[in-house]
């Protein structure tokens, strides 16, 4: 069933950042057999950032063959709105990419067979093959962080909708509430993601505070502007987490992010608000993320594995004519 599959055999995974990219090769039981961390030249423009994933992957090729080891093939994650279908990046705020054919791109410049993803889909995967939803058929999976990003697995499999499923960040829940990037007023981001904890801290109280952390060490000390955003947040997450839970009906919900080390001082928070709001609905677990920042570059792996497999089924190499 995999012909070239040695004690050898890798593929390169790759989790491109705003800021910076981790990389790593992983072999058929997803242990690291390198990592390597590359910056992410965001401000010299999309040109720039699409030379530097390329250049990103032949150094984890170069570093792959200096080990001995056979690249399969190369999984490659990113933010914005992903196609996986057309393997198309479609849009991208942070990056400045417009419908680009990132695999076919980078395909041409490092000559290894690439499978495209998005970052929170793919970490939403690893989580659900590799850790908190582990077995776990439906997951709703949630990242907090400067934003809020969601990805589903429903009957086992990520949902991609043409890249444009799982923006639970942007679920109004306050019509009246803060401006969003987006244009809309009152998604869920504006009021529960760690950035928008700290800074409605701060324009509440007057107090400059060490992020969504800090907020959450004033909350433990009986801070009352401290309590009144946690709890703002707390409640928006819950009515999310209901819509979501009586559309989508997932057993588990794994909340990552930045935010989510506040541990269970946020989880318990949402819980007891989500609860009294699922009457009939199938209530899902609240548990946290396991995989840290190394889901979305272990969900690339997965990616690029699971289309070695495909491949070998199909009797063809992945990437072959
Ligand atoms: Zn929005």
């Amino acid at each position: 069933m995999r012909p070239s599959d040695g004690a050898d055999a890798c593929v390169i995974a790759l989790d491109v950042g705003g800021t910076g990219m981790k990389g790593a090769l992983l072999d058929r039981e997803m242990r690291a057999q390198a990592t390597m961390r590359f910056r992410t030249p965001r401000a010299d423009g999309p040109d720039a950032v699409l030379r530097s994933i390329a250049d990103a992957l032949r150094e984890l090729r170069d570093r792959a063959g200096e080990r001995g080891l056979t690249v399969r093939r190369a999984g490659v994650v990113v933010p914005g709105i992903v196609s996986e279908a057309t393997a198309r990046a479609v849009y991208s705020a942070n990056l400045g990419w417009r419908d680009l054919p990132l695999a076919e791109l980078l395909e041409a410049r490092c000559g290894l067979p690439v499978t495209l993803g998005h970052d929170v889909r793919a970490g939403g995967f690893a989580e659900a093959v590799l850790g908190a939803a582990r077995g776990v058929r439906d997951v709703l999976f949630v990242a907090i962080g400067t934003g809020i990003a969601g990805a589903l697995v429903q009957d086992g499999t990520p949902l991609s909708a043409g890249g444009h499923a799982g923006e639970i960040g942007h679920l109004v829940v306050a019509p009246d509430g803060p401006a969003c990037g987006c244009g809309n007023r009152g998604c869920l981001e504006t009021l529960a993601s760690a950035a928008a904890v700290a800074a409605r801290f701060t324009a509440r109280s007057g107090r400059e505070v060490d992020g969504a952390r800090g907020v959450a060490q004033l909350l433990v000390r009986g801070d009352p502007d401290a309590r009144a955003v946690w709890e703002d947040a707390a409640e928006a997450l819950a009515v999310s987490f209901a819509a979501a839970a009586t559309l989508l009906a997932p057993e588990l919900i794994v909340v990552g992010g930045g935010l989510a080390e506040a541990d269970e001082l946020l989880l318990s928070a949402v819980r007891s608000r989500l609860d009294p709001r699922l009457p009939f609905q199938r209530r899902p677990a609240l548990v946290r993320a396991r995989l840290g920042d190394t889901a979305g570059c272990l969900g690339a792996g997965l990616y690029a594995w699971r289309a070695v497999d495909a491949g070998d089924r199909a009797g063809v190499r992945p990437g072959s004519p």
